[in-house]
């Protein structure tokens, strides 16, 4: 088992790939045709290989957060087109002008509103 230096960059101004700088986090940064070495310190993670950003638990972590506001969003745009299709059913027969009146009947009787 070797402890081979990784190496880094591709297209950039050395024109060759560089070794690891051993004091900065090991991800490779692609930023178009280029590549190097994260430029932040290493401190994080397992072996503290990782910058903050680069740590793979942070990584992982910030990838659940971002799961859970998604299904969060998810579930309440499916309970609006719940509803939505709800009263599609309820009143997708009825013409919009009759609609329109009820809504109007409704409002005064009930003090309701409608969006
Ligand atoms: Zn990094």
């Amino acid at each position: 088992m070797g402890t081979k230096k990784r190496m880094y960059g591709v297209n950039n101004a050395f024109g060759r790939r560089l070794p690891e700088n051993t004091a900065l986090c090991i991800k490779e940064v692609f930023g178009g045709f280029y590549s190097h070495q994260c430029t932040r310190k290493r401190r994080y993670g397992k072996g503290k290989l990782w910058c903050k950003i680069h740590d793979p638990d942070y990584i992982k972590k910030k990838d659940k957060a971002s799961q859970k506001e998604y299904d969060g969003k998810y579930k309440i745009w499916k309970e609006k087109n719940r509803r939505a299709c709800l009263i599609e059913k309820l009143c997708g027969h009825i013409s919009t002008n009759k609609l329109h009146m009820y809504k109007l009947t409704l409002k005064k009787r009930f003090r309701l509103s409608f969006s």
